[in-house]
């Protein structure tokens, strides 16, 4: 188990519900055990007749080290060890540049994916999987295993998603039958479903990217719809591979002089930032969608983390820590990239200079104010034109709309032209302490 969220972890929960009823299906099934994995492993290897162990291997920096120690515990052992790759699309050390060092800008990264051979075809399901009496081998129950949180979103999310085999299927052919076609187009707009949604199913390893790849090749063919789509998956590659060569980046920037930024201890704003209560309803809604459902739209995801970041000045890490506990789809690469890209301290990264205006991104790419007035009904009726400002909407018009800003919405945390002034002095004041 190596979701640490609270959110990934309803979702690994169900999804190895549905495994060991796959498995049982052909005649196998899961064993459940709590504790040391060493420990466990090094049990079952005394218990019983073990001749082999095979693996999926990780390329975070505990899965790591993990592998390494099970690796070695299996050789002393005297039993085989062999792992593999499935969750990623190439290996990171067979990707580097011209001198040998590791890709820190997209592109070119994603050009050298290109050209590498895939690393395998995927195979199908087998009919059958004999496996020992299972009874006889002690398993402690999923429920004990990963206990539920306490917490008021765990009957939505398990409500909104199917984290089962069939689930994944339903989300990639829904996906490839029609809406690959307008991704370029619509993978922006928070209103429609544009993307996949397929993270909480990668990030679980329900999914493969090859297996992704695979579909888009034989469903759709070429297109700049399903270009732009495997685009996008190249970005999660990418990330991995990050992480891989820079382990460090979980805690710290990539780009050093980060480590000066004068970030601002906020602990009022920042739970106002998490609760979708800052009077900016593009960030709000976004906020509230990722409490309520574990998911959130990209586009929205770089607005909130712009507006935490650069608006509050609240240091990236907290933000991520955030969207760790709350993403279904958590995944430590992509989470520590996305936000050191937004911060801009990261691999490719934006400009930190380049600051998100949460108006008039919510005008670009939420016209008519759908997703705002689906996630902050207390807006609904408000006309368009103010949909994003509900703090410059003249009297009349929040009257009308019966709206009271600070009763019924917040009025704005903070005022965006200033905090935009404040966030570049503080890149100035980090340059400075960089250059003492
Ligand atoms: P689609 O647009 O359908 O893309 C298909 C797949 O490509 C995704 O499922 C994902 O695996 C990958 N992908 C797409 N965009 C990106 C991207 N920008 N970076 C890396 N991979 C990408 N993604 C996560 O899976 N887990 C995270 O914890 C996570 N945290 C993020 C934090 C921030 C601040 C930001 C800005 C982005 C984060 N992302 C994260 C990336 C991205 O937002 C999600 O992968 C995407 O929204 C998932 O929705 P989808 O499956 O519909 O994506």
């Amino acid at each position: 188990v190596t979701a640490d969220g609270a959110a990934a972890r309803v979702w690994l929960r169900e999804a190895l519900r549905d495994l060991d009823r796959q498995l049982q299906a052909l005649g196998s099934g899961l064993l459940f055990r709590k504790g040391d994995p060493l420990e466990i492993l090094g049990s079952l290897i005394e218990d019983g007749d073990v001749t082999a162990i095979y693996w999926s291997r990780g390329y975070t920096p505990t899965a790591r080290a993990l592998d390494a120690a099970v690796e070695r515990l299996f050789v002393e052992k005297g039993v085989e060890a062999h792992h593999f790759n499935s969750t990623l699309l190439a290996e990171p050390t067979d990707l580097k540049t011209g001198s040998g060092t590791a890709y820190q800008v997209f592109t070119p990264f994603w050009k050298k994916l290109e050209t590498l051979a895939p690393l395998r075809q995927t195979l199908p399901v087998p009919n059958a999987l004999p496996s020992p009496d299972l009874s006889l081998v002690p398993s402690v129950e999923l429920e004990d295993l990963i206990p539920l949180p306490n917490l008021p979103w765990v009957d939505e999310l398990l409500r909104s998603w199917d984290p089962t085999v069939g689930g994944v299927q339903q989300a990639l052919d829904d996906f490839l039958d029609t809406a690959v076609k307008k991704y370029s187009t619509d993978r922006d707009q928070p209103s429609v479903r544009g993307t996949s949604q397929l993270s909480p199913y990668l990030c679980s390893g329900q999914l493969s990217p090859q297996m992704v790849q695979e579909a888009v090749d034989n469903q759709c063919g070429t297109g700049t719809g399903s270009e732009a789509f495997l685009r996008q998956l190249a970005w999660r590659e990418f990330a991995a591979h990050l992480l891989f060569h820079f382990p460090e980046t979980v805690e710290s920037p990539l780009r050093k002089n980060y480590e000066m930024f004068p970030w601002k201890k906020n602990p009022g704003q920042l739970q106002l930032w998490q609760e979708g209560q800052t009077g900016f309803p593009i960030v709000d809604a976004g906020m509230r969608q990722l409490w309520s459902t574990g998911w959130m739209h990209n586009r929205v995801r770089m607005i909130t983390a712009s507006f935490l970041i650069k608006d509050l000045l609240v240091d990236w890490r907290k933000g991520a820590e955030w969207f760790w506990e709350t993403l279904l789809d958590a995944d430590l690469a992509n989470n520590t990239m996305g936000w050191q890209w937004v911060a801009g301290c990261g691999a490719d990264a934006s400009p930190f200079f380049r600051i998100f205006n949460p108006m008039s991104q919510g005008e670009k790419f939420d016209t008519q104010g759908r997703y705002v007035r689906k996630w902050c009904p207390e807006l609904r009726t408000l006309p368009d034109k103010w949909i994003h400002r509900p703090f410059e909407a003249p009297e009349n018009v929040l009257i009308e709309a019966g709206v009271t800003l600070g009763e019924d919405y917040p009025l704005p945390i903070v005022n965006h032209a200033e905090a935009r002034l404040a966030a570049l002095d503080a890149l100035a004041e980090m340059k400075e302490l960089c250059r003492e």
